[in-house]
């Protein structure tokens, strides 16, 4: 059985603005604003760089986080 922070990280890293969902990696070519979702290809105040880790991997990973913090909601919404 798939643990459920399994389906939720995958879910959300799916819909992120630079997650390469062709090869399944955290892009680190692209830098991230998690608070707009705007993405840059150069690194820029507020932005963060994509890990550029294999998701299946990662996500799977209890330890692991999103280095957006895009996980974060659910670990406290789960904690709950
Ligand atoms: S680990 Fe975070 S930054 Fe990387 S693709 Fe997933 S949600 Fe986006």
């Amino acid at each position: 059985m798939i643990p459920e922070y399994v389906t939720e990280r995958t879910m959300i890293c799916r819909s992120c603005p630079i997650c390469d969902n062709v090869n399944e990696i955290c892009n680190a070519s692209l830098y991230l604003n998690p608070k707009t979702n705007d993405v840059e290809v150069y690194p820029k105040k507020g932005y963060i760089k994509g890990c550029g880790c294999h998701l299946k991997w990662k996500i799977a990973n209890p330890m692991s986080k999103c280095p957006a913090g895009k996980w974060l909601e659910y670990v406290k919404k789960s904690e709950t």
